[in-house]
């Protein structure tokens, strides 16, 4: 591993000067195919985008240096990803830990795809290790953890769920979209298989959909590198250079992010038509103290609960102004959601269904000033 810091590695990783004509960016190989000299003579190894393309190797290279792994892969959307993970290690018979907080595209994921090809799943809270240690059966091949969880902000112990996993002879994974390698490194803290939306913190401006999966276990890096080009779902060539050009200003955004977070979830914590606010930095929150050891700092997601129920929070995300309504996280721009009507309800009537007065804002790094401005009228 290298021993420049990740401020300087988001830069540089993966990203040497051009070699033919010293272009201080990686380009943009918007190609497909690569002359061969003879019949599989192969310059520089490129023999098919799906393959491999010099503009996603560069990506998969910064990848695996910020997150402290041996090969990262990266994937045309995070779900991507997470199949592409699913099918490499998973058969029929096998069960999987899931949180009882996550994203619910992964939830669907599980719930409706790969459960059909037989692998069954249980739901357990993430944040209680002894309620994981439970869960796991003698045909577990995976605990899978979301920390900070979307969108309950929910904290789990990564290093003692790695010694969980490793006592029980199963893989941890970890979804680290919320955190990004800059505040939260997974591997060093003992998880096997790293899980991004590069679409959020990674790409950073709203502009790309992408997916990566990140490991320190090299046959397993090579596994997943097999069944990426088998099923094929790679990142193009253009998303690949948005999302390294996201990384380069990732650690200045996150700093950022989390400090407007942190005055966000005070504004809302000391608001009457508030009833609860969800923000690790709070040291209310019940997994303030883990968060606090694992993380960086915590991150740019607030959720809170409004007092009058779902039609009161559906009016605060309506009469928001500056936060624009929509779906997605992590970019510069502020974005506020109702999680029950919009990213989270294929959730619903599920172990994993969100509070219908929930609201979940993606706090952007816009002056903080007009940020809680703007909360403050949306909640008036
Ligand atoms: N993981 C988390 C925590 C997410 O929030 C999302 C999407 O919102 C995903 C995974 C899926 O990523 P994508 O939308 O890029 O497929």
């Amino acid at each position: 591993m290298s021993d420049q810091h990740f401020e300087t590695l988001a830069i540089h990783a993966g990203q040497p000067a051009d070699a033919q004509t010293g272009a201080v960016v990686t380009p943009i190989y918007q190609v497909s195919t690569y002359k061969q000299d003879g019949v599989g003579g192969l310059r520089g190894g490129y023999e098919y985008s799906r393959s491999a393309n010099p503009t996603r190797t560069a990506l998969e290279a910064n990848l695996a240096a910020l997150e402290g792994g041996s090969r990262g892969l990266a994937f045309a959307s995070g779900l991507a990803a997470e199949d592409c993970l699913l099918r490499t290690v998973l058969a029929p018979g096998d069960h999987v830990v899931i949180p009882n907080d996550a994203y619910g595209g992964t939830f669907r994921l599980f719930a409706k795809v790969v459960e059909r090809w037989g692998v069954t799943w249980s739901v357990a809270d993430t944040s209680d290790v002894q309620a994981v240690r439970d869960a796991v059966r003698p045909e577990t091949k995976l605990i899978w953890v979301e920390t900070p969880s979307n969108p309950l902000l929910g904290v789990s112990d990564i290093a003692a769920l790695a010694g969980v996993a490793r006592q029980a002879g199963v893989r941890l994974v970890v979804d680290n979209t919320f955190a990004s390698p800059y505040l939260q490194q997974p591997l060093a803290l003992g998880a096997d298989v790293v899980v991004h939306s590069t679409t959020k913190y990674m790409g950073g401006h709203s502009d790309v959909v992408g997916g990566a999966l990140v490991t320190s276990d090299a046959g397993l890096g090579e596994e997943l590198a097999y069944h990426q080009n088998a099923m094929g779902a790679v990142a193009g060539p253009f998303d690949a250079w948005l999302v390294m050009r996201g990384i380069k200003t990732l650690a200045v955004r996150m700093d950022r992010h989390s400090a407007n977070a942190t005055r966000v979830a005070h504004l809302l914590s000391a608001h009457p038509k508030v009833t609860q606010v969800y923000y690790p930095g709070l040291p209310e929150h019940p997994g303030h103290e883990v968060a606090a050891k694992q993380m960086k700092a915590f991150g740019g997601m607030v959720s809170f609960r409004v007092d009058g129920g779902e039609e009161a929070a559906v009016a605060v995300c309506d009469r928001a102004k500056l936060f624009t309504l929509g779906e997605s996280l992590g970019g510069v721009e502020s974005l506020i959601e109702h999680p029950g009507r919009m990213t989270h309800a294929s959730v619903a009537g599920s172990a994993l269904e969100v509070p219908a007065d929930l609201v979940r804002l993606s706090v952007g790094i816009e002056a903080v000033d007009d940020l809680l401005a703007d909360l403050s009228q949306a909640l008036a």
